[in-house]
């Protein structure tokens, strides 16, 4: 059997950790060619041995650590700027499972590889939306998102081809959905942390606690649908067995469901037709019982309201949205903020910058690092 090449950026997160177990289970069809991580070392160099992968890459250098020891016979990568040449080494699937904006010379470089990716990382596409898929498109990549809602409505869009009238991603509403908004002012990051639902990094649940990754979503869509901001919705559904929605023009709707694993996004990847036995993620909606919908409350999560504002505006305003908030999220991670500071220092700061400088529809490159620079400068963290 033909066995499958793959890259897997950020081997070491949950993403990571979603597929090496599909892989694991299923050995015979995968080879890891390069696998990578930050700093979390002890586990990659176990995560090698384990899968006999030859090349690593190492984001964080430590000049006092032997890497030698950890990676005997391996070729190691260091560096953010060396990661782009892992690519050069034969794959098939490149995952992109590193958390954070910080990637995104990385993400151009995949863009531009002609091979198939499974795109976990939004805050790229956020960031850099048409210039990502505009060079995906010249060079014949393949950009699939593993983003549950996003993976799911890809596959509805692929199984029923009619025109729709829009498309709906839903969000469990995260730890604080029970919460009055003037209970939010003072919880801790261990509240933030406890995503009722999903296990994933510590960026991501922090951002479904704020409702940014709802946000950072909607944008998502916008870019990986190509469709109209006015055309996506998002609804509150705390059980998270629906992940996206579909709706035509005649009023019917399209659902899927799965059990919320990101096993299942990433084996529709990874299996072709859908040819793998997940027996432990069977749905028994007899067992479910009930699934509940609510519409999003934006006076409690404003971060929903300001992406939705974000995304019609367009150009530097996403990256601007996402940039900020990884900023921001830093902060409350380090307790130098508060928690609805997050999104109300993002919005302020955003403001401010748009008061005094021209939005760049098409922004360049050039342009985002500028923009940078600015919010470094000026970013809002209260008088
Ligand atoms: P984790 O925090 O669990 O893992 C992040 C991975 O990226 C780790 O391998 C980490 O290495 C590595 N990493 C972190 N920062 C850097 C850096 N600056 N340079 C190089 N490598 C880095 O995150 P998740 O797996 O939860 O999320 C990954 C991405 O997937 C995010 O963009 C998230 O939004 C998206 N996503 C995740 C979902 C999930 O269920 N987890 C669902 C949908 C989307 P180390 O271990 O050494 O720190
Ligand atoms: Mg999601």
């Amino acid at each position: 059997m033909n066995q499958t090449n793959l890259l897997i950026y950020g081997a070491t997160g949950s993403i990571g950790d979603s597929v090496l177990s599909l892989v694991r289970n299923n050995k015979d069809q995968f080879n890891i060619i390069g696998m990578t991580c930050n700093n979390n070392i002890k586990k990659l160099s176990k995560l090698s041995e384990e899968f006999n992968t030859k090349n690593i890459g190492i984001a964080r250098f430590n000049k006092n650590i032997n890497y030698k020891k950890y990676f005997p016979g391996k070729k190691i990568y260091f560096g953010l700027e060396e990661f782009p040449d892992l690519i050069k080494i034969k794959s098939d699937v490149i995952i992109l499972g590193i958390s954070g904006g910080s990637i995104l010379n990385l993400a151009l470089n995949i863009a531009k590889s002609g091979k198939v990716i499974g795109m976990a990382n939004k805050e790229c596409i956020v960031s850099l939306g048409s210039i990502i898929f505009d060079l995906a498109k010249l060079n014949k990549t393949k950009i699939v998102p593993l983003d549950s809602e996003h993976n799911s409505i890809y596959q509805l869009l692929k199984a029923y081809k009619h025109s729709y009238e829009s498309i709906t991603i839903t969000a469990s509403g995260g730890p604080f959905l029970k919460r009055k908004r003037n209970e939010l002012r003072d919880v801790t990051i261990e509240d933030a942390l406890a995503h009722p639902i999903w296990r994933m990094g510590k960026k991501i649940s922090l951002d479904s606690a704020t409702m940014i990754n709802k946000g950072l979503e909607l944008i998502e869509a916008k870019y990986f649908f190509d469709i109209d901001v006015n055309k996506i919705n998002i609804l509150i559904h705390p059980q998270a067995i629906i992940h996206g929605l579909i709706s035509f023009h005649d009023g019917s709707v399209i659902s899927f469901m799965s059990q919320p694993d990101m096993r299942v996004p990433i084996s529709n990847l990874l299996f072709k037709n859908k040819r793998i036995k997940l027996n432990d993620l069977s749905l028994d909606l007899a067992n479910i019982k009930t699934l509940n919908f609510l519409s999003v409350d934006t006076v409690k999560f404003p971060a929903v309201r300001i992406a939705r504002e974000v995304a019609v505006l367009g150009g530097l305003a996403p990256h601007g949205f996402n940039y900020i908030n990884d900023k921001l999220t830093n902060l409350f991670m380090k307790k130098k903020i508060g928690f609805l500071d997050i999104v109300n220092f993002n919005e302020i700061t955003l403001n401010k910058f748009f008061s005094s400088n021209p939005n760049q529809k098409k922004p360049s490159i050039n342009d985002i690092v500028e923009f940078n620079k600015w919010i470094d400068r000026n970013i809002y963290l209260g008088e």
